[in-house]
This record gives structure tokens, C-alpha cells and sequence, in this order.
């Protein structure tokens, strides 16, 4: 091969396809709304569309479009569709992808301050906006003891608190010695799995996870906490870590952090406070009552990549001493030593993760938050709530369903009076029409739908369709 050749894509190549898939998108997200929100394909169907062996020379991307049409998008659930309404959203915007496609541009890593100082310190600078713009404790700011990153999932922010707090309790004992079978964590019964998953990894054990029964309204009872970490300690147990949740997966329901803290405070372990999606509400000064008692939280994550118009993945993570999490994670290997870490004075963000490298992840939030500014958030946000309540009170007037949850925010729990079978039947009806997708859960051990207002270009015409058609299938299921 001669020392010219190069199979690169050239620079004019680059541009004219890169021109054609960014028109793709603008015209996706124009037409999205139409296509049938959850993928009707069967399993296999996708991979019997693509060459079964990987080509032996380069080939044109000049198909891209056509095969994006023919192969890729019939296997897409449109979780970008106005008419998305299940789980969670993982929604986005111009903005947010514009600032991805800049990353993957700039393709920098950045583990280290200087292996780029602006990915480290362009983070820095947006984690400690959201704090002021969040109405969040002080000590967040990086300027304090504490500070914030971003980490790729609320997964990982949650297993990165659980580390620190393990570290903390044992004095960096299970880090050299492993864990002794003593430490005990706590979540409600109404808890992410995540926290679960996390205590699995850091070797605490699953057994050593109790589980801390609810109220009515599905939050954790502080009083019950308390008894039982004092049980633990009388037993033996050093009681380390508890997860409170700001909006629970299944019926969002709201952990009272003020008491939660107290007893946290008063026992000494650690509280992590995971508001994965109903987080982004705190951007609106009339919902920071659901936050109250943050100031006492050890460390605190939501998801921009939820609610806050920026694409997965992105979960903001803030601390109240960094030195505890730092402490956890922190190994110096000779090939990564430099002078900036050394002096000091720089922040190396692979020290607040489980990973070395990081990407640029701080670009696409800067750019959502400078597009739409605190009012444009505010606005969004604020028509989702209320829209969700419009939907909530519509529920409440037809007397052939019942609410399930309260309705604090945008996730609204409600099911049709009668056996679950009949809400199965109702809600795979709605969804295989396309027209729009819902999830379901179990409330007091009865299904239950689900509908989360929250994607990007939902319009209350959406909601407003959404609903006259759980009506009418209502009438048949
Ligand atoms: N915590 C809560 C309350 C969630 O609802 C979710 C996901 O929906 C998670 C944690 C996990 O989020 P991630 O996918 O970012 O790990």
C-alpha cells in the first residue's frame, strides 16, 4: 500500500453528508408525530434487514438516508414523539443535539484538567449555574466543599455516593480490606433499583439493603427509618448510607427530605437524594417545597437527559464534601501524573466517577441551558405540570377510572375501576394503535397506567387526544 493512501472520509465528503443527516433530523422531528410511537417489529426483524458479515472494503455512506429509512427507523420506539407518554421522557432538543454533534467533533477525553481544561472546567461552570438556577445548597458550589459532575445515568451518580459514604463509614477501611458483612444501607420500598444494583457492586451486599415502608402516598416513613437503623446498630450494623427519592419511578411519590435528613444527621450515615427526573422541576421557584431538606443531603443527583430538554446521557451529581468522594476513587498511576494535578488547585473529574475517561458532556447542557435561558426552562416545564393536572382533573370527572397516586408534578397514575386484566386489555390497545404509548406499574398491588407529560414538543393538544382516546377505548376494553 502506497504511504499515501488513506481510507479516511474526506473533509468534503464529511460535509455534504453531515449537511444531509442534519437535515434528516430537522425533518425527523418535524414528521415524528406521525409515525406510530412504539415499534411494531418482532424480534429479529431489524437484523435480517443487514448484511450478515461486516464488508471487506469501504463502501459508500451515499445510502446512509435510504437504509436510515428502510432498516433503522421501523425499529425505532419514538421516544422523541409529542405523543410519548410512558416511563419516563429521555427527551431533547435542537440545542442539546447540536452541542453532542460538537463533542463528538471535538472528540476530546477528558479525565484529566489537562488533558482539557475546557471540558473540565466548562462542567464546573454549568454544574454550579444549575445550583443557582435549582435554588440548591451552597455547598454544591464547586467554590465550597463540595461540587458537581456530570456523570453518564443517576445509576452511576447513586453506586459513585454509595462508594463514598462506604469509604466514610469505614474510614477507608473497605477500600484496602474489602467489606466485613456489617454495613447496612436503607431505601423505601418504592426505591430505584439502581440503588440496589449499586450496593450489589460495592460489595455491601444485597441482604444488608433494608427495605423502609411507606405512607399512603407511597414516601418513605422517617420514623420507621429511624427504628430500624437504630435496630441495625443495636445488633451490631454500622448503618451507612440511605436513598431518599424526590419522585419515585413508579407513582412519583415525594421522600420528606427534612425528616429524612434529620435522621440522618442524627445517626451519622450518609444521605443520597436521587430526583432522577422530577429534579428539573426545582428550575421553578413554586416547586422547591418538594426539596426542602436538600441542605442535608451528603450528595443529590436528577437527570438533565430526563427532563431538561438534553439527550441521554446526562446526570448532574453534586456533593457536599468532595474529599469523601475523591477519597473513594482516587488512584494516581505513574502514566497519569502532571504537573496541574500536582500543584493542585485543578479539579481531575475522573476522581468523581468509576471510570477514567469522560466525554465532553458539559457542552450539550451549556448550550440548552444559554438556548432556552432560566425562562424558557421555566416555561416548558411549567406547561407540562399543568397540563398533567388538567389531565389529572379530567381522570377524576369520569367516573369509570380512579386516580392511583397523587399527582404532584407531570406523572399521572389513574386506572380504569375493574380488574387489571381489563387496564392490560386498554393499555396494549392504545399502544398498538401507535398513537401513542403509555407504561404501566403496580399501585397497592393493582395495575396501573402511567402517563408522564414531559417530552419536548408535547402540546396540550397531545395530552387532550391522548385522554379522548383512553376514553373511547375505554368503552370497549
Ligand atoms: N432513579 C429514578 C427515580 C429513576 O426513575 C431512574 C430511571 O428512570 C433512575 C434512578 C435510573 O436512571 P438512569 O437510567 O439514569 O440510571
Amino acid at each position: 500500500m502506497s504511504e499515501e493512501k488513506a481510507f479516511h472520509m474526506s473533509r468534503d465528503e464529511f460535509r455534504e453528508l453531515g449537511h444531509k443527516v442534519v437535515d434528516w433530523i430537522a425533518d425527523y422531528q418535524g414528521r415524528v408525530e406521525d409515525l406510530p410511537v412504539l415499534s411494531g417489529v418482532a424480534p429479529g426483524d431489524i437484523r435480517r434487514l443487514l448484511s450478515p458479515s461486516p464488508p471487506q472494503q469501504g463502501e459508500s455512506l451515499g445510502q446512509l438516508i435510504e437504509e436510515l429509512e428502510r432498516v433503522v427507523l421501523p425499529g425505532i420506539t419514538h421516544w422523541q414523539s409529542p405523543n410519548f407518554f410512558a416511563y419516563f421522557p429521555a427527551n431533547t432538543s435542537g440545542p442539546s443535539v447540536l452541542g453532542e454533534l460538537l463533542s463528538a467533533g471535538l472528540g476530546v477525553q477528558g479525565m484529566l484538567w489537562v488533558t482539557s481544561p475546557a471540558c473540565t472546567e466548562l462542567e464546573t461552570h454549568v454544574l454550579d449555574w444549575l445550583v443557582e438556577m435549582m435554588g440548591l445548597p451552597d455547598a454544591f458550589l464547586s467554590g465550597s466543599s463540595g461540587g458537581g459532575v456530570i456523570q453518564d445515568t443517576a445509576s452511576s451518580a447513586i453506586l459513585c455516593a454509595i462508594l463514598a459514604a462506604r469509604e466514610r463509614a469505614t474510614a477507608g477501611a473497605s477500600n484496602a480490606k474489602g467489606c466485613d458483612g456489617r454495613l447496612t444501607a436503607y431505601v423505601s420500598s418504592e426505591s430505584h433499583s439502581s440503588v440496589e444494583k449499586g450496593i450489589r457492586i460495592a460489595g455491601i451486599g444485597s441482604q444488608q439493603l433494608r427495605t423502609v415502608a411507606v405512607d399512603d402516598t407511597m414516601a418513605m416513613r422517617p420514623d420507621l427509618l429511624e427504628d430500624q437503623i437504630e435496630a441495625d446498630r443495636a445488633a451490631g450494623y454500622t448503618p451507612f448510607f440511605v436513598c431518599a427519592t424526590v419522585g419515585t419511578t413508579s407513582s412519583h411519590a415525594m421522600d420528606p427530605l427534612l425528616e429524612i435528613g434529620e435522621v440522618c444527621k442524627r445517626q451519622e450515615v450518609w444521605l443520597h437524594v436521587d430526583a432522577a427526573m422530577a429534579g428539573s422541576a426545582a428550575v421553578c421557584p413554586e416547586h422547591r417545597l418538594l426539596f426542602e431538606g436538600l441542605e442535608l443531603a451528603d450528595s443529590y443527583c436528577f437527570n438533565p437527559h430526563k427532563w431538561l430538554f438534553t439527550n441521554f446521557d446526562c446526570s448532574c451529581f453534586w456533593v457536599a464534601d468532595r474529599a469523601a468522594l475523591i477519597g473513594a476513587l482516587s488512584i494516581m498511576p505513574e502514566f497519569l501524573r502532571n504537573q496541574a494535578s500536582e500543584a493542585g488547585g485543578v479539579l481531575d473529574y475522573r476522581d468523581w466517577q468509576v471510570p477514567l475517561g469522560r466525554r465532553f458532556r458539559a457542552l450539550k447542557l451549556w448550550l440548552v441551558i444559554r438556548h432556552y435561558g432560566i425562562e424558557g426552562l421555566r416555561h416548558h416545564l411549567r406547561q407540562h405540570i399543568t397540563w398533567a393536572q388538567e389531565l389529572r382533573a379530567w381522570i377524576e370527572e369520569d367516573e369509570r377510572f380512579e386516580l392511583t397516586a397523587p399527582t404532584p408534578l407531570n406523572l399521572v397514575c389513574f386506572r380504569l375501576c375493574g380488574a387489571d386484566e381489563i387496564n392490560q386489555r386498554l393499555v396494549d390497545e392504545l399502544n398498538r394503535s401507535g398513537a401513542l404509548y403509555l407504561s404501566t406499574t403496580r399501585i397497592h398491588d393493582r395495575l396501573s397506567l402511567r402517563l408522564c407529560v414531559g417530552q419536548t414538543h408535547t402540546e396540550r393538544r397531545h395530552v387532550v387526544s391522548a385522554w379522548s382516546r383512553i376514553q373511547a377505548a375505554a368503552a370497549t376494553a
